[in-house]
């Protein structure tokens, strides 16, 4: 992993005293998870400030997780993050930890993002552990080759980003830890979900950006957007 410049992006649009808080630095994100919970685990907090900055928002979750528990419980939990953020969620309900063929993948995921375009894009990083959140970068990789941005997220079974791209969600910290904990039946087996261990973890990528609650992304591509600046 290489090191890149540290900095939060949500304080650099604000830092632009249009007013307007970045509310148009992105317009469309599109987030992708291998499973139920990645997306809210990695990039809930950003995501939770794309929509309050008036950004459409889209899930698109791979796998069913039934490994994880019942699959129709699972879905309704996702639907019930899609509530909470205004987001729109895209079940693709794959087998868990069968996700499928490289090229079945990338077709679906382009799919999506011809139906979203998206202007930014969240996934899982490479050096992941879980081979389903290894093979969902991998697609996304190749499907989202011509959208501008891409950042990388963390997950329980990846590295801790020392360093990267960091988002400043100190005002939606509480809001993050209700999105995991919308995924009640994943909470209660998995100590890494819980809103003390989502604190934790959001304390300390704060602390290395100066800022009391942050999440941290590896850039794949990224762009910053200083045409915007009015
Ligand atoms: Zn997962």
């Amino acid at each position: 992993m290489t090191s890149t410049t540290c900095f939060c992006i949500v304080k650099v649009a604000e830092d632009r005293g249009s007013g307007l808080a970045g509310a148009h630095m992105w317009e469309r994100v599109l987030a992708v998870g291998a499973h139920p919970d990645d997306i809210e685990f990695g990039c809930g907090g950003a995501l939770l400030r794309h929509a309050a900055a008036g950004a459409s928002v889209t899930l698109l979750v791979m796998s069913d997780g039934a490994r994880g528990g019942d699959p129709v419980v699972r879905a309704g939990e996702q639907a019930r993050v899609g509530q909470l953020l205004g987001a729109k969620v895209v079940l693709l309900g794959l087998p868990d930890t069968h996700l499928g063929q490289p090229h079945e993948l990338i077709s679906l995921i382009e799919t999506e993002i011809s139906a979203s375009a998206p202007d930014l894009v969240y996934t899982h990083l490479p050096e992941d552990m879980h081979q389903d959140h290894v093979q969902t970068h991998q697609a996304v990789r190749v499907a989202a080759r011509n959208v501008a941005n891409v950042l990388l997220f963390e997950s329980p079974h990846s590295p801790m980003l020392n360093t990267g791209i960091g988002v400043n969600i100190s005002s939606v910290i509480q809001q993050k830890t209700e999105l995991l904990a919308a995924h009640a039946s994943q909470v209660s087996e998995r100590r890494v979900l819980t809103a003390r261990s989502v604190r934790s973890r959001a304390d300390r990528h704060g602390t290395a950006l100066g800022c009391d609650y942050a999440e941290m992304f590896y850039p794949l591509r990224f762009t910053l957007a200083f045409e915007r600046v009015e």
